[in-house]
């Protein structure tokens, strides 16, 4: 944990910029192609070298606990900005197939987690809910049986509201699911239009109502901003009326616009995406009345009620960031299951196959999935350190970095002090004895700064990532 706990204070400082010029001025000079650093090494550096002997190796060295992600990847249709490994699939047989092949994987695990405990689950996607609930309740007791969960188990579940009904939410409540995740992503009907995803304000509240009339607390809303149509009025009325449903958590992503890489984006009009001023200004908004009705900003794209445990955990300064977002619980190894899942050690990260024919193929032939990964050098160790402390504290503890390597920050990071001089004259940074920390701008520019201390950017494409404002 950082000793420099200095969030708080920037949280309330919520003084954002409101001249045109200055913005404009902000968006030229910030508005690069760059990771969301979830992880570092970034996925783009994942190499097919690795073996399943690594895998092994790595878990087999691992004495962390589990935390445990299903890739369920089918959809019943397809929203063009979707950015996730997914398929549409309506049948009942395919989906069986396909939980069946995810069942015998996770059996390859069980002899290598004995003494391990689950203590976290989440299923994504890809529609969880999409999937009969008997298969999945099949398939969860499975799991169940195979490795030892944790009573306090965090467990949540992605959830598509279109598709929810009381049945679904009464077996997620029987599963000890305790929290939702629902993509909501914009209420406003034109823009939904111009994303093949519609869906009323009424059919979420009414979702909503029904789980928490079951006892349950839990609803997590993701939404996106850069959107085609979008404009700062029509969002200022999706961000009114998610404050309405009072979730407890909230994530407001930027759109990844790739269609180099997700072809199906094309499907897309250019000419409709917001210009980077409008998307920048639709955050600041969005920033600033949810930070006025109450939510704790959490990292940079995150919110949650002062009562969550992810802002319990912001604000004493031991938040986590892993594949999935942000996360209260400490270090915990991540072991995804299924097509494209990513699992995560301390020093290894490994990426399954991604077609899901394939996957079950290998599957059912006792063939490793695992397609690319990367073991985890020194350096990437040392890099990674300074860019979670700054991705999850947003402070750069300059004496800590000279302590902990024996070299200057300027010999290992060269011309770094005149970076982020710029950084804070243009408001982004402050300067501190133990180095810099993030102004709530900082914050919400968090990747601009992370990409100083990447090692591994420059031999990357650009084209592989989206923009940062
Ligand atoms: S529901 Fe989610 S995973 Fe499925 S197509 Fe839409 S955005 Fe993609």
């Amino acid at each position: 944990m950082s000793e420099h706990l200095v969030i708080p204070r920037t949280i309330h400082q919520l003084q954002l910029p409101q001249d045109d010029n200055h913005l404009w001025d902000l968006v030229n000079r910030y508005d690069a192609k760059g990771p969301r650093y979830t992880s570092y090494p970034t996925a783009v550096s994942f190499h097919e070298q690795v073996t399943p002997d690594d895998v092994e190796t790595a878990w087999r060295n691992s004495t962390r606990d589990i935390s445990l992600y299903l890739h369920l990847p089918f959809c019943f249709q397809l929203c063009w900005y979707c950015g996730c490994h997914m398929k549409v699939e309506r049948k009942r047989e395919p989906m069986a197939r396909y939980l069946d092949a995810l069942q015998k994987e996770a059996e390859g695990y069980r002899a290598l987690f004995a003494g391990k405990r689950i203590r976290q689950f989440h299923l994504g996607g890809g529609t969880p809910n999409q999937f009969p609930k008997e298969l999945l309740l099949d398939l969860i007791g499975a799991l169940q049986t195979m490795f030892d969960f944790d009573d306090d188990a965090e467990r949540s579940i992605e959830v598509d509201p279109r598709l929810l009904n009381q049945e679904q939410l009464e077996a997620f409540a029987r599963l000890g699911f305790e929290r939702l995740s629902m993509g909501i992503q914009d209420f406003n009907p034109r823009v939904q239009a111009a994303i093949n995803r519609h869906q009323t304000y009424e059919q979420v509240k009414a979702q909503v109502d029904l789980w928490r009339q079951m006892g349950q607390g839990g609803v997590n809303m993701d939404l996106i901003y850069g959107l085609p149509l979008q404009s700062v009025d029509s969002f200022n009325q999706t961000v009114e009326q998610v404050i309405n449903l009072e979730p407890q958590r909230i994530a407001l992503f930027n759109f990844a616009h790739i269609p180099q890489r997700m072809r199906h984006q094309r499907l897309i009009r250019s000419a409709d995406l917001p210009e980077p001023i409008t998307k920048f200004k639709i955050l600041l908004n969005a920033v600033r009345r949810f930070t006025e009705a109450g939510y704790v900003p959490i990292g940079m794209d995150h919110f949650a009620k002062p009562d969550d445990p992810l802002a319990k955990s912001m604000l004493a300064g031991d938040l986590h960031r892993n594949f999935q977002g942000y996360t209260t619980l400490p270090d915990l190894d991540m072991l995804g299951l299924g097509a494209s899942s990513i699992s995560m050690l301390d020093g290894f990260y490994g990426q399954n196959l991604k077609g899901i024919d394939t996957y079950q193929e290998r599957i059912n032939a006792k063939e490793p999935v695992l397609e690319r990964g990367l073991v985890l050098s020194e350096e990437d160790r040392f890099r990674r350190d300074i860019i979670q402390n700054w991705m999850c504290r947003f402070v750069i503890e300059v004496g800590n970095i000279e302590r902990d390597s024996g070299v200057s920050f300027e010999n290992l990071f060269p011309g770094i002090r005149e970076k982020l001089a710029v950084m804070v004259e243009d408001g982004l940074l402050e300067t501190h004895e133990f180095g810099y920390q993030a102004t709530a701008l900082g914050m919400l520019l968090a990747r601009n700064v992370a990409m100083l201390f990447d090692g591994r950017l420059a031999s990357t494409t650009p084209g592989q990532f989206s923009r940062t404002i």
